[in-house]
C-alpha cells in the first residue's frame, strides 16, 4: 500500500511539473502560428499544437487519475449559475463538432433551477469528457447534449444529463472494459484516434465521488448514449428559462461606494476598441486618474518596457495579440514588476472565465461594460492606500438618474437609465453617444469587410476578425444602453464563434442597418441630425459611383464593392424612382449578380 501510494504521489507531482513546460511550449508555438507567413512552418507549428494539446490532455488525465487513486480528489462545492455552466460547455464543444462537420444539438430543460450548488468544475469536466468522446468516436451525424430537471430529492435538484452520438458504438462485450483505467476497446478501428483509456474511468470515478453513476447504452455501429443523474443543491429556484439569454445577463451587482480620488495612480489601459478606451478614461477621470491609453498588445509591451504602472487594464479580445498572449509575452520578457497589478477586461461574463483568467496569470477581472462601483472596488483593493482619498461627492443615486433621464431626450432602442448607470455623468455620456455615432460608419465598414472575406469567403482567420469586431460592437452598443442592438451583435459574435455561417449570412445585413439607424437616431435626438443636403446624393455623384461599382464587379474587388454599398446605404436620393433603382443596384451588388447591376445601371443612366 505504501509503495502504491508513493507511486501515485510521484505521478501526481510529475504530471504537475510537466504541465508548466508544456504550457510554455504551446505558448511559444502559438506565437509562431500567429507570426509566421511561411506555409511549411505554419503546418509544423499546427502539428506541434495538436500533439502538444494531446500531451497536455494526457498529463491532465494522469494527474486526475493519480489524485483519485491517492484519494486526494476532492469535491469542492460552489454556487454556480446554471445558464453560464451550460453556455461554457456548449461553447467548448461546438467548435470541435464543427471541425468534424458534426451537428451539435442541445436539449436543455427550461425549468432547471437558475443557480445550483455543487462542484461545477468537476461536473463540467465529466460532461466535457463525454462530449469530446462523442465527437471523437463519431464520424458523421450528430451529438446531442440533454439536461433535464427530474424533480427534487431531499431539497436537492435531480438533474439528468445525457450525451448521445451517432458514432461507431461499442460492442456489448466491451462495455464493461471501458470503465477500466488505461483500457481502450476496438483498438484496431480506433488506432488513428488518440486517447489513453483514462477518460471514462475518471468520469465514472468522479461521478461516484458525487454519489452518481455513469451508465452507457450502445449499439455497435449505430451510436452510444452515456447518461447519469446527479443531485445538486438548489441555490436559486427560479427556472433558468432561456439559458443563452441568462448567461449574458449575469453580472455582479454590488453596493454603491462613494467616489475616491487617486490622482497619483499610474494606470495603463489596453483595448482595441476606442469607445472602450474613452469609457474607462472617463470613469477613471471621475477618480481624478489620467490613465495612459493604448490600443494593442504591442504598444502595451512598449509602454511597460519604459514605465512602471500600478495597474494595467487589459482587454481580452483584440486582433493580432489578444490580452492573454500579451500577458504571457510580458511575463516572458520580465516586464511585469511585482507591484504591478494586471486586470483582465472582458465581456465574457461566463462562469469559470474569472478562474480561467486568474489561471492565465491575471490578478483580477472586470467585465464590460465596467460598472463604476466595481472599478472603484478594484482601485481600492490594488492601489497603495496612501495615494487614495475619499471624495465628498458620492455616486449619483437613483433619484439623480431620473433627473438625468429628463435631461436627455428619449431615443428609441436606448435605455437611458442603463446608459447612465454605465457612465454616471451626463456630459460624459453625451460625449460617448457622439463617439458611438462617429465610430459607427467605420465599425460597420470593418465588420462588413470581415463579412466578405470571413463569411462569404469562408476564410477562418477573417471569420475570427468578424467575431472580434462583432464583439467590440456589442460592447459599444451595451455601453450606451442599446440592449437590443447589443444582443444582435452578440448573436453574430456567437455565430462566428460557432462557425455558423448561415446564421451570419441571414443576420449581417439587418444588423448593419440597425446599427447605422441607431447612430442616425442618436444624431437626430442629441446633435440635431445631419443636414439633409449632406445626405442626399446627387445624380452626378451617383453616376460616378456607378462606374466604380462596375469596375469593382469586373475585378471581383469585394472590398471595394462593400465600401461602395455602405456608402449607398448612407445616402438618400433625389427621387423615388432613383431610390428604387439604387435599391436594385444594391441587391445586385449583394448577390454579386452582374446582370442585375447592369440593368440597374442602365436604368440610372437613362433617368
Ligand atoms: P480514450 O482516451 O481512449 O478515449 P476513454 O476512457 O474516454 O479513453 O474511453 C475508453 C474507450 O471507450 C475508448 O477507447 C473508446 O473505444 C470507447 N468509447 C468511449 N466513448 C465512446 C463513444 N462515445 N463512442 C464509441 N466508443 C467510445
Amino acid at each position: 500500500e505504501e509503495a502504491s501510494s508513493a507511486k501515485s504521489t510521484f505521478l501526481a507531482q510529475m504530471s504537475h511539473e510537466i504541465r508548466t513546460p508544456i504550457h510554455a511550449i504551446l505558448g511559444m508555438n502559438e506565437m509562431i502560428l500567429r507570426q509566421s507567413d511561411n506555409k511549411d512552418i505554419t503546418e509544423f507549428a499546427q502539428n506541434i499544437d495538436s500533439a502538444g494539446n494531446t500531451l497536455l490532455a494526457l498529463i491532465n488525465s494522469i494527474l486526475d487519475f493519480s489524485k483519485i487513486e491517492d484519494g486526494r480528489m476532492e469535491i469542492v462545492p460552489v454556487r454556480y449559475d446554471t445558464a453560464d455552466f451550460i453556455s461554457d460547455l456548449i461553447n467548448s464543444v461546438s467548435t470541435l463538432a464543427f471541425e468534424k462537420d458534426l451537428s451539435f444539438k442541445t436539449s436543455i430543460d427550461k425549468t432547471l433551477p437558475s443557480a445550483l450548488f455543487g462542484d461545477a468544475l468537476r461536473l463540467s469536466q465529466v460532461i466535457m469528457n463525454l462530449l469530446t468522446n462523442a465527437v471523437k468516436y463519431t464520424e458523421e451525424g450528430e451529438v446531442v447534449l440533454t439536461m433535464r430537471y427530474d424533480g427534487r430529492m431531499d431539497e436537492r435538484a435531480l438533474i439528468y444529463v445525457s450525451v448521445k452520438d451517432t458514432g461507431e458504438g461499442i460492442r456489448k462485450e466491451d462495455l464493461k472494459r471501458i470503465f477500466e483505467s488505461f483500457e481502450r476497446v476496438d483498438e484496431y478501428r480506433n488506432r488513428h484516434i488518440e486517447g489513453s483509456g483514462l477518460g471514462i474511468s475518471i468520469v465514472s470515478d468522479i461521478l461516484k465521488l458525487m454519489n452518481s453513476t455513469l451508465n452507457v447504452e450502445s449499439t455497435y455501429g449505430a451510436g452510444s448514449l452515456f447518461y447519469f443523474t446527479i443531485a445538486q443543491e438548489i441555490a436559486d429556484e427560479t427556472p433558468v428559462g432561456d439559458y443563452e439569454k441568462k448567461s449574458e445577463e449575469t453580472r455582479e451587482k454590488s453596493e454603491k461606494k462613494p467616489l475616491i480620488s487617486a490622482m497619483d495612480a499610474r494606470i495603463l489601459v489596453v483595448d482595441d476598441n476606442s469607445m472602450n478606451l474613452k469609457v474607462i478614461n472617463k470613469l477613471l477621470g471621475l477618480c481624478d486618474i489620467k490613465p495612459e491609453l493604448v490600443s494593442s498588445g504591442k504598444e502595451a509591451i512598449e509602454c511597460m518596457k519604459n514605465r512602471t504602472y500600478d495597474i494595467v487594464f487589459m482587454d481580452h479580445m483584440m486582433p493580432e495579440m489578444d490580452g492573454i498572449v500579451t500577458l504571457h509575452q510580458l511575463k516572458e520578457k520580465g516586464l511585469i514588476p511585482e507591484k504591478t497589478t494586471m486586470i483582465m477586461l472582458s465581456a465574457n461574463a461566463i462562469a469559470g472565465s474569472k478562474e480561467k483568467y486568474l489561471a492565465e496569470g491575471f490578478d483580477d477581472y472586470l467585465s464590460k461594460p465596467i460598472p463604476l462601483d466595481l472599478l472603484i472596488k478594484i482601485l481600492i483593493k490594488y492601489l497603495d492606500p496612501a495615494i487614495i482619498s475619499q471624495k465628498a461627492k458620492a455616486l449619483p443615486d437613483e433619484a439623480d438618474k431620473d433627473k438625468a433621464q429628463i435631461g436627455l431626450p428619449a431615443i428609441e432602442g436606448i435605455d437611458l437609465k442603463k446608459a447612465f448607470e454605465n457612465m454616471p455623468d451626463r456630459d460624459q455620456l453625451t460625449e460617448l453617444f457622439k463617439t458611438f455615432c462617429d465610430m459607427a460608419p467605420s465599425d460597420v465598414k470593418e465588420l462588413s469587410a470581415a463579412f466578405e472575406s470571413g463569411v462569404r469567403g469562408a476564410d477562418k482567420d477573417h471569420l475570427l476578425l468578424y467575431r472580434v469586431k462583432a464583439h467590440s460592437m456589442k460592447n459599444s452598443a451595451a455601453q450606451i444602453g442599446a440592449a437590443d442592438l447589443s444582443r444582435k451583435a452578440l448573436e453574430l459574435e456567437t455565430a462566428a464563434r460557432e462557425h455558423n455561417l448561415v446564421y451570419i449570412m441571414g443576420g449581417h445585413d439587418g444588423f448593419v442597418k440597425d446599427y447605422l439607424e441607431m447612430s442616425d437616431r442618436i444624431k437626430t435626438a442629441l446633435f440635431g441630425g445631419e443636414d439633409k443636403e449632406d445626405r442626399v446624393m446627387e445624380l452626378n455623384t451617383l453616376l460616378e459611383k456607378l462606374e466604380l461599382i462596375e469596375r469593382a464587379m469586373e475585378e471581383f474587388d469585394t472590398q471595394a464593392l462593400n465600401d461602395l454599398s455602405i456608402e449607398l446605404d448612407r445616402h438618400e436620393y433625389p427621387s423615388e424612382k432613383i431610390e428604387g433603382l439604387v435599391d436594385a443596384l444594391k441587391e445586385g451588388i449583394r448577390d454579386f449578380d452582374a446582370g442585375k447591376v447592369k440593368e440597374a445601371a442602365a436604368g440610372l443612366r437613362s433617368v
